[in-house]
């Protein structure tokens, strides 16, 4: 019997393992990739140390990745009809099963938060098969949507991005930016830093970028920064909310995208936002803890809009995918990709990111 091999991370804790499987064959409407590269983020960070609920462990983890299609159950067509045949480059939503019918799809309209919905690499048991990217093959259940990377587009460029591309994009969505927006965006990992490039796309005049360490904010500046605030020097949260005043009049700013993790950051990015501006909270992946808020200050007198934003959809990662396509010139993702490890180094990948030596770590097979 043929057989590939995955990392599995068996649970909280524990070291990862390498295991044999079966070699899956596509179901119908499914498809079988060989992994080109898959991601480490700080969801696999998170999911290790136990900080994520719902997890299925054993789980083979990796959400985002992109694979060459090796075969698929029946004829398999991309979203304008056309047929992806084997050998195909692609990517996928990693998000699967949204129902369309309960309660969440079709009355609140928020696909995101159906019950129903499904994650690779997050809330996919390794019992069920491949369905991680930390594995020689990924199994593509039905229903799953296929995104053939657009021509000119390669691998790096895409993965340099993963995940925090497509959730980035919908952090500016929710932003609704108007033109000339001074923006802030705290946190410069993958989802800040897609978060900047996407917000100059929707028409900011300028964007400052709070974050650390030196290496991400290098990346950040590359990725047309105006300006940056090392939260490992600037330690005084009084003094980042003055960097910001200061390089707006001192009336904060139009707009602040929180992609950091850190509770307190939201507290500080409402001392940040302008009168009647807006904040959007994307970065509270998990629960870290509380934050003691100010209503009459933070939110009621200074009229500000606060949103959050769970995940994304897969309009999300179509446009973001379509638009890096447009502009990749000009936001080098790829440049992000500090480094890549083979499926036997994901410990050490895993280790890298906890202790942000890397931009984005990738995973080859
Ligand atoms: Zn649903
Ligand atoms: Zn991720």
């Amino acid at each position: 019997m043929e057989t590939v091999d995955a990392v599995v991370m068996s649970g909280p804790g524990r070291p990862l393992e390498r295991r044999s499987f079966a070699a899956p064959r596509a179901e119908a409407g499914g498809a079988v990739l060989e992994m080109v590269a898959s991601e480490v983020c700080g969801t696999d960070v998170h999911q290790h140390h136990g900080h994520l609920a719902g997890v299925p462990y054993p789980v083979i983890p990796g959400h985002v990745s992109v694979g060459r299609v090796l075969e698929t159950g029946g004829p398999l067509l991309d979203l304008e009809g056309q047929p992806i045949a084997a050998g195909r480059l692609v990517s996928f939503y990693d998000v699967f099963r949204i129902c369309g019918k309960c309660w969440h799809c079709l009355v609140a309209k928020a696909g995101t938060r159906c019950p129903s919905r499904r994650v690779y690499g997050i809330t996919t048991s390794a019992d069920e098969g491949l369905l991680g990217g930390w594995a020689e093959r990924i199994e593509l259940k039905p229903g799953v949507r296929v995104l053939p990377l657009p021509e000119g587009v390669e691998v790096e460029d895409f993965m340099g991005g993963g995940c925090g591309l497509p959730t980035g994009f919908h952090a500016v969505e929710r932003a609704g930016i108007s033109l000339g927006d001074t923006v802030v965006v705290q946190g410069s990992g993958p989802v800040g830093l897609s978060a900047l490039a996407f917000a100059q796309l929707a028409g900011a005049l300028r964007v400052l970028v709070v974050g650390a360490p030196a290496a991400r904010l290098e990346a950040a500046r590359r990725l047309g920064a105006e300006d940056t605030i090392d939260v490992l020097e600037a330690t005084d949260p009084a003094a980042r909310v003055r960097f910001v005043r200061e390089r707006t009049g001192g009336r904060g700013a139009d707009v602040v995208i929180e992609a950091s993790g850190n509770p307190q950051a939201v507290v500080e990015g409402l001392e940040m936002v302008r009168d009647a501006g807006r904040y959007v909270v994307v970065g509270q992946y998990t629960d870290a803890g509380d934050a003691a808020l100010n209503p009459h200050r933070h939110l009621n007198r200074n009229h500000v809009t606060l949103l959050g934003c769970w995940g994304y959809e897969y309009t999300h990662l179509h446009r973001a995918t379509q638009m890096l396509a447009r502009h990749k010139s000009r936001f080098p993702f790829r440049s992000l990709i500090s480094r890549e490890y083979r499926l036997a180094q994901a410990g050490e990948a895993l280790a890298d990111m906890e202790r942000l030596a890397v931009v984005k770590a990738l995973i080859r097979p």
